[in-house]
């Protein structure tokens, strides 16, 4: 392969476009970036989101690592629908508008919305045809037994822990169903409201039982006192548990989470957490 480009904000050009088809056909276009050549802000945000699932540091900076990660990941979808008889072309890593067509011929075969871009559903039916364990189709729950087994001990100690600090912290979100995710995301995209999350059902940890929302009471209700929610985060990060108010992109204050290092794409692609 030829030598590629460094890009960066401001960038523009053919190899802009084609970061662009990329990330698009991979379904990161979460904020309607144009498939423009240019750089722009929501392209470099959707470049971080990217970036972020592969533990790339969080800077809009298109480098060699970016580009293998990227075409890597295209050339896999390529590969998979060339040998399940969808032809996507010579698997170049590039995702051109034969890769497209594919995916959509794809999509409509799998009763799946034919939107030409590998959404979660779409990639955990290519790379993952017969998961045994349904989360795609579970529902929604608070309850700590729908959370996989090691997060739940993990959430247990967190809220005792909360208890001897004098916190009276609840869990109001553990297992989220992927309709639900899917009907969170058009929130302020297509139906009304403000956008409160970037990902697609089977995108967000809550939808693998690896992510739960907590939050201190005061007399019944949520309290709104961010120092409380503070608190709450530091002793859950004490358990070893990611906090969301440590996050980069989207800063959620309720958000815990413990990924065993995978991302929503190692999960939709068949990779379980350690039993
Ligand atoms: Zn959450």
């Amino acid at each position: 392969m030829s030598i590629l480009p460094i890009l960066t904000l401001g960038s523009t050009g053919r190899y802009v476009q084609l970061l662009q088809m990329g990330l698009d056909g991979l379904a990161l276009n979460y904020n309607g970036f144009a498939i423009d050549g240019v750089l722009d802000i929501r392209t470099r945000d959707a470049l971080l989101n990217f970036k972020d699932r592969f533990d790339l540091p969080h800077v809009g900076v298109v480098d060699s690592v970016t580009w293998k990660i990227l075409i890597e990941n295209v050339k896999a979808v390529q590969k998979l629908l060339n040998s399940n008889g969808y032809h996507s072309g010579y698997p170049d890593g590039w995702f051109g508008p034969t890769t497209t067509a594919a995916v959509k011929k794809f999509q409509t075969d799998n009763q799946l919305y034919p939107s030409g871009i590998v959404d979660p559903r779409t990639r955990q039916r290519l790379f993952n045809p017969h998961p045994k364990d349904h989360y795609e189709y579970l529902p929604s729950s608070n309850a700590l037994r729908s959370l996989n087994p090691h997060v739940a001990s993990m959430a247990t100690r967190f809220l005792e822990l909360t208890r001897a600090n004098q916190l009276d912290v609840h869990i109001y979100a553990a297992f989220r169903s992927w309709d639900e995710e899917d009907r969170l995301f058009a929130q302020g995209r297509w139906t009304p409201g403000n956008i409160v999350t970037n990902a697609r059902g089977g995108d967000s940890y809550h939808n693998w039982g690896l992510a739960f929302d907590a939050a201190p009471y005061e007399n019944g209700m949520i309290s709104n006192d961010v120092e409380k929610f503070k608190r709450m985060g530091q002793l859950g990060l004490q358990v070893g548990l990611e906090w969301g108010g440590n996050f980069k992109s989207i800063v959620d204050y309720p958000h815990f989470q413990f990924t065993f290092g995978l991302n929503t794409w190692d999960l939709l692609n068949g990779v379980r957490p350690p039993a």
